[in-house]
């Protein structure tokens, strides 16, 4: 395939996320957002609340019974001539590891806002991941179909608390709760907007004349516009490269459970959300998306399904053309892998697929010898950056009695640590039969012990140790904080880094005060 029909299917492949709190309707927004394209990718069930039939699917048992996803994937549908890629974000408060490197691996996201509820903390969190690697963001202020906080007041909010500029694209006639429709501000024509009876249809939308919506909403009219006067000031339009600098947002209206203002999202996606572009390599250079083929594992994730017992790598392609049945060279190691069983896999659906394109996830099964952030390329060498690891700030000691069982229990505690699902720590003081789990959330153990006892057969023991801070520390700092109490130094058995580990935030700081030469970062 030329280079020139690889940079085509690259131009019209958007990749993104939703950063949500959990509810405020991300899974409602997934379906809504499937109801408006044409769904390509393969589909389970949805994790319905209520009676929607959906796409987005659980898979674990654990997820089951708690109506929470803890595993990402990718969805992928068509619109408008464009290939949109929608990665799953867990959606836990408590986020976890996996919930930042689906952010490695996203062009752009959308930012889900409860009209009521504004900014809230994991948003917050995600957001924050989202700056710093310079992911441009998409606002949509969800539920405006029932009482929230004013328009303005949101806009403010977003500008002030995350300093990020908001340009709303349209605008709402109608008070969150009395929602008539938005106005478009380019083009300054109201579209009416209409929840189709029961709702589960596409909404009914019109267009209609300032004259006629000033007849027919009056008041709601009156002051759409006079806000919308109070935004021409402020400097709120569009700018399509401070929006590529993720330093301002635009930012959409509406109600995904009615929806309402999902189309609008969508074209914005097309319209404004960035294609993918080059990636920077390991070695401070950058990989054209039109070169030969490359990608990076985001996502490890075994038996997935019972029937397969299998271990899926989620990839992200990044340049040239996939092609299933192609034998790729594994970066770390150069030795060859062969993608016989290349799928797309979203929740319980899975579907073998043939080729794929920059931007697109592809699910490698049996893929025991790869792992977080490996790069595969074909054709010209190149190495994406390793995935960066994220501070732990809960720990336990994982143990268990069973002692027949120790073999299992170490095979189980190295797939986890492969999988990225915890890091494993060693630590000098209790030795090789008590490793010690360090998770960024602490439903990271819970899916660990999860997996211990039903995938290994392992019953094991948490104890939880009294550290919530750690830092990277040296060889020398090791000898240093041997004086300390309340302290200890473990070993990252992933990449062999030296980690203090702290009770505090100000155990730290008194103990760095103490010691001037103390490495800790
Ligand atoms: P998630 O946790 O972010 O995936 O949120 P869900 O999609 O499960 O939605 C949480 C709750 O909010 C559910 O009861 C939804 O029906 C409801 N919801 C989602 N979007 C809307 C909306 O636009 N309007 C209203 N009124 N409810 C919504």
């Amino acid at each position: 395939m030329s280079q020139n029909a690889v940079a085509l299917e690259a131009g019209r492949r958007r990749t993104f996320a939703v950063i949500s709190h959990p509810d405020a309707g991300k899974s409602t927004m997934t379906e809504a957002l499937a109801l408006h394209a044409r769904v390509i990718g393969s589909a389970g069930a949805v994790h319905g609340k209520g009676d929607r039939k959906g796409v987005v699917s659980d898979w674990m048992e654990m997820e089951q019974q708690r109506g929470i996803s803890v595993t990402s994937a990718a969805l992928q549908f068509s619109y408008r001539d464009v290939v949109i890629n929608l990665l799953d974000t867990p959606g836990h408060a408590d986020f976890s590891e996996d919930t930042y490197r689906v952010l490695t691996a996203v062009d752009s996201a959308v930012m889900l806002l409860d009209a009521a509820k504004g900014l809230e903390p994991q948003t917050l969190k995600l957001f924050e991941v989202c700056r710093q690697r310079g992911i441009p963001v998409m606002t949509f202020i969800n539920k405006w179909d029932r009482p929230g906080n004013d328009a303005l007041a949101l806009m403010d909010e977003i500008e002030q608390r995350i300093g990020l500029k908001p340009t709303p694209l349209t605008w709402p006639v109608g008070i969150a709760g009395h929602f008539r429709g938005v106005i478009d501000r380019r083009t300054g024509v109201f579209i009416r907007m209409e929840r189709s009876p029961g709702g589960a249809e596409l909404a009914i939308e019109e267009e209609m004349s300032p004259e006629e919506a000033a007849e027919r909403f009056g008041a709601d009219w009156a002051t759409a516009t006079e806000e919308l006067e109070l935004l021409a000031m402020t400097e709120a339009d569009h700018d399509q490269k401070t929006f590529l600098a993720a330093a301002s947002t635009p930012v959409l209206f509406g109600a995904a459970v009615a929806n309402l203002g999902v189309r609008q999202l969508l074209d914005i996606l097309v319209e404004l959300a960035p294609p993918p572009a080059a990636r920077p390599t390991a070695d401070g250079g950058q990989h054209a998306v039109d070169g030969t083929f490359s990608g990076f594992v985001f996502k490890m994730q075994a038996n997935m399904n019972r029937a397969h017992r299998d271990q899926v790598a989620f990839m992200r392609v990044c340049s040239g053309r996939f092609e299933r049945g192609m034998v790729v060279t594994h970066a770390g190691t150069g030795k060859p892998f062969a993608t016989k069983y290349a799928q797309q896999i979203f929740g319980r659906g899975r579907e073998t697929i043939d080729e794929a394109f920059p931007g697109d996830v592809v699910g490698l099964v049996n893929a025991t010898s790869l792992g977080i952030g490996d790069t595969l390329y074909t054709g010209e060498q190149v190495r994406y950056p390793q995935l960066p690891s994220f501070p732990p700030e809960h720990f336990a000691v994982v143990r268990t009695n069973d002692t027949s069982a120790f073999k299992r229990f170490r095979r189980g505690i190295e797939q986890l640590d492969g999988e990225g699902v915890v890091q494993v720590l060693r630590s000098e003081q209790r030795g090789d039969q008590a490793p010690v789990l360090a998770a960024v959330g602490p439903m990271q153990f819970e899916v660990a012990t999860h997996r211990l006892e039903a995938e290994f057969g392992v019953k094991v023991q948490l104890d939880h140790l009294p550290y919530e801070v750690a830092a990277r520390t040296d060889a020398a700092g090791r000898e240093i904080l041997r004086s300390e109490s309340n302290v200890e130094v473990m070993t990252r058995v992933r990449d062999e880094a030296l980690l203090a580990v702290f009770p505090h935030k100000w155990r730290m700081r008194t103990v760095a005060g103490r010691h001037p030469d103390l490495k800790l970062d």
